[in-house]
């Protein structure tokens, strides 16, 4: 499992598939994304082999969609049984696959209630609708005076309200106008939280820790210092545990290191399981319960095949091996980027197996460095100019762990 196959089709009589591949998928997209010059056509656990039969170790893992790795035999069983009997009823009717997915998910998050939605970003819209409306129905904050706390270096999606209220010029530069109501507050700092707290704040939306930003771990003190500040002032804590939470840092939640309890829990990337985009809101009947119907909903939100392989996921989760083997692999991942700091590496941040890496600006930008571990059968990405964030999934042997980092020692010298 551990070898990178030198196939015939790397020698010079066979032509390479990969950049006539390459040209024709960016013949007619959008370029809204500089992909890694690989073409993928196959997977299987934490490994992808390409267009040119070259297998290539996965250490992104779809930025955590694919934490129980590609095609786990448990949710290709689930999809492909779900297949055979419905996909799709649209909310208008109820099916036979929803209220185990709903039941299970939120006794897996310890709340009542669930909204199913399907991406991330609607995840965080219609948390953001629920808090508001919260505001309004239970706080009792003027109308259209709601205010939403928000944090600097924040990522929650792409839309045009999420983006607008995000610190990347990258994100939000020539979208505008933007939905007013966010107030945006450095991240870990809890006297600038305090001071922005006013009687019409009804919610404080954060990242328990910060991915797209380098996988930024806030101090320890700091998430339950949130908490208490929104118990106190009567604030809704909504936690984006998207990219965090499922497994990925070693427990169930991010927010559990702390033990910290959110208010609202959004989910989604793992929860589809890397088969189909399943996201979620989660909370108790005071808050979710604010929705009535007509006031919000989603064709494909909560679809029989959504709950299907959704409800699959709660079941690998409620094992707790997945949290367990992150938690080891964790301490492999942790202490190999700790010999390798002052070569190459100048500083870490890792929780679970989820690290952000800072490369030495002298040795080249991120992307040169996974373009270099690409080229030694390592998928990686680069995030803002010289951090590598690294997420293989959960299910990937201690041995190819050890031999994935052996290239990204090899590519830092
Ligand atoms: C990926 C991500 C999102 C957005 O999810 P999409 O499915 O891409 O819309 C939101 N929040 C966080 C923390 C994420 O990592």
């Amino acid at each position: 499992m551990t070898t990178v196959e030198t196939t015939s089709a790397d020698s010079p009589e066979t032509p390479r598939r990969t950049p006539e591949e390459l040209a024709r998928a960016e013949a007619h997209a959008a370029h809204n994304y500089h992909p890694l010059p690989v073409v993928l056509s196959h997977a299987e656990g934490a490994w992808t082999t390409d267009v040119d039969g070259r297998r290539l170790l996965d250490m992104l893992a779809g930025y955590s969609a694919l934490n129980f790795g590609h095609g786990h035999p448990a949710l290709l069983a689930a999809a492909h049984a779900q297949l055979d009997r419905v996909t799709l009823t649209s909310r208008a009717f109820v099916h036979d696959r929803f209220a185990d997915f709903t039941a299970r998910l939120a006794a897996l998050c310890g709340k009542d209630l669930v909204l199913p939605m399907n991406t991330g970003a609607e995840a965080v819209e219609s948390g953001l609708k629920v808090a508001r409306k919260w505001g309004y129905d239970v706080k009792g904050v003027q109308a259209d005076q709601a205010e939403i706390v928000v944090m600097s270096g924040n990522f929650h999606g792409r839309t045009t309200t999420v983006v607008g209220f995000s610190d990347d010029p990258d994100a939000r530069n020539g979208f505008g106008p933007f939905t007013p109501g966010f107030v945006r507050v450095p991240y870990a700092d809890l006297g600038a939280l305090r001071a922005a707290i006013t009687p019409r704040t009804v919610a404080v939306l954060l990242e328990p820790i910060q991915g797209e930003a380098g996988v930024l771990i806030p101090p320890p003190g700091y998430l339950p210092g949130v908490r208490d500040l929104c118990t106190e002032h009567g604030v809704l804590m909504i936690a984006d545990e998207i990219q965090s939470g499922l497994g990925r840092t070693g427990r169930t939640f991010a927010c559990d290191h702390e033990g910290v309890v959110p208010d609202i829990y959004l989910l989604g990337k793992a929860l589809g399981g890397g088969v189909v985009p399943v996201s979620a809101v989660v909370a108790d009947r005071d808050v979710l319960g604010v929705l009535h119907p007509g006031q919000h909903g989603s064709t494909f939100g909560g679809s029989p095949l959504a709950c299907a392989v959704g409800l699959a996921v709660v079941e690998l989760l409620e094992t707790g091996e997945f949290q367990h083997r992150a938690t080891q692999l964790g301490v492999v991942l942790h202490d190999r980027l700790a010999a390798l700091s002052g070569h190459g590496v100048t500083g870490f941040r890792a929780r679970g197996l989820w690290a952000g890496v800072d490369i030495d600006p002298a040795l080249g930008t991120g992307r040169d460095l996974c373009e270099a571990l690409l080229a030694r059968g390592v998928l990686a990405k680069d995030t803002h100019g010289s951090t590598i964030r690294l997420a293989p999934p959960l299910v990937i042997s201690t041995e190819d762990l050890h031999w994935g980092l052996d290239q990204l020692a090899a590519a830092l010298t």
